[in-house]
């Protein structure tokens, strides 16, 4: 069982900006966890750093037996992928060239073949439009592009940040049920998200994080509602 375990963690932004102050967060295998909070909190950072985007100050990130603190530590290697909050698709590649990306670091073909085919089953509008420029694909089909590349390297835990931002309605309940779906099939998910409700109806436990990154308060979705701190703070009764 692999746990990622993130400890006293401390993050800056050059000399004087603290966006991580403290933070401990622990998501065991088979977990949906979410990270809530305001704009600013910190949120992104942490998982920016769990993905190895930012480097932190002190603290240390382990996955399994894996140091992820360590110089150099892949996550790839250890199973672990991320989806951006601006989601990082190629704009100038197709759909398809964006998603066989996802499979760069692999060798298996005939399995990655599949794995393509799997993600297109699961992705309808990613086979519609294969061949399209992702750039001219909207918000919504670029988060499921992004999702999809990302399931392409096999994670057994997944980094999503800001998955539901900006997105219709309906797109944001398939984001959702696809969080879910990868779950059911294994797949543990740290989670930021601003949608506090919904979050925390499908996570396991959710860490609600204060500006500058320290954890207010965490829990289940009715250990949550008995802190009134953290009620007060996410503005839900
Ligand atoms: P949001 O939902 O707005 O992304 P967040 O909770 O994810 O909020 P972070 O993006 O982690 O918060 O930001 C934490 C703090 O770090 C904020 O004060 C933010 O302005 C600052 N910050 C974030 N990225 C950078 C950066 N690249 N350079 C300097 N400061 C940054």
């Amino acid at each position: 069982m692999s746990t990622l375990d993130v400890r006293d963690l401390f993050v800056r932004y050059g000399k004087s900006i603290v966006a991580v102050q403290g933070a401990s967060i622990e998501v065991r295998e088979g977990e949906i966890v979410s990270l809530l909070g305001q704009n600013g909190a910190g949120k992104s950072t942490i998982l920016k750093t769990i993905a190895g985007i930012v480097a932190p100050l002190s603290g240390s990130i382990a996955y399994g037996d894996v140091d992820l603190t360590a110089k150099g530590a892949s996550r790839i290697s250890a199973g672990i992928a991320y989806v951006p909050e601006d989601r990082g698709v190629f704009a100038s590649l197709s759909v398809g060239e964006n998603l066989r990306l996802g499979a760069v670091s692999r060798r298996d073909r005939q399995e990655i073949d599949a794995d393509v085919e799997a993600q297109l089953e699961r992705f309808p509008i990613l086979r519609k439009y294969w061949s399209r420029g992702a750039s001219l694909l909207s918000g919504g089909e670029q988060q499921q592009l992004a999702i999809a590349r990302a399931l392409m390297i096999r994670p057994r835990l997944l980094l999503l940040d800001e998955p539901t931002l900006g997105l219709a309605p309906i797109i944001v309940d398939l984001i959702f049920d696809v969080v879910q779906q990868l779950n059911a099939e294994g797949v543990t998910v740290l989670l930021v998200e601003q949608n506090a409700v919904r979050s925390i109806a499908i996570s396991d436990r959710s860490y609600v994080i204060q500006a500058p990154g320290r954890v207010l308060g965490s829990g289940d979705a009715r250990q949550l509602a008995a802190n009134d701190e953290v009620v007060e703070y996410l503005g839900f009764s």
